[in-house]
């Protein structure tokens, strides 16, 4: 990790509050498929490098995320580290850091908050492993998430 950019820190923690509840557990990557999978890619990595402002490794692999919330149900901080990341992607849209063969997935991120929607059958599958039920969501321009209390019930 480089030294600590102050100026984009100060921004994203500004933007994204959740990020300094986060104590680095790695509770939420146990769990996480992207990370079996993406060598460069965990949900706790990615929040160190939004803490020390550092754009390339948050942008780094950041696309591997299948918003699949298995983070979100582990974290004993209640960061919230899926939504983090669709706002870290939502940053990354914004200052065009985006590569071309991830055009339709920023179009899917900027529609309905995932990487891959939300759909009806993922909801009964989560109301039968006793887990509620996700709704697609909308970012808003201050990187807030509209919705975003139907989604903490
Ligand atoms: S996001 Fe939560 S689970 Fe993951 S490292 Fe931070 S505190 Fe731990
Ligand atoms: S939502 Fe993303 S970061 Fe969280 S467990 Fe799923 S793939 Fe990993």
């Amino acid at each position: 990790m480089n030294d600590i950019n102050f100026k984009l820190r100060k921004e994203l923690t500004g933007k994204i509050p959740e990020l300094l509840k986060c104590f680095q557990c790695g509770t939420c990557v146990s769990s996480c498929p992207a990370e079996k999978y993406g060598k460069a890619f965990s949900p706790r990595r990615k929040i160190l490098a939004a803490l020390y402002g550092d754009e390339k490794i948050i942008n780094k692999e950041l696309w591997k995320c299948v918003t699949c919330n298995s983070c979100n149900e582990r974290c004993p901080q209640d960061v919230n580290p899926y939504k983090v990341l669709i706002k870290l992607k939502n940053y990354a849209i914004k200052n065009n850091l985006v590569e071309e063969s991830l055009k339709d997935q920023e179009q899917l991120v900027k529609k309905t908050g995932f990487a891959i929607p939300i759909t009806d059958r993922a909801n009964r599958q989560r109301e039968k492993l006793g887990l509620k039920k996700l709704n697609n969501i909308k970012i808003l321009e201050d990187f807030s998430i509209e919705h975003e209390e139907k989604n903490k019930e």
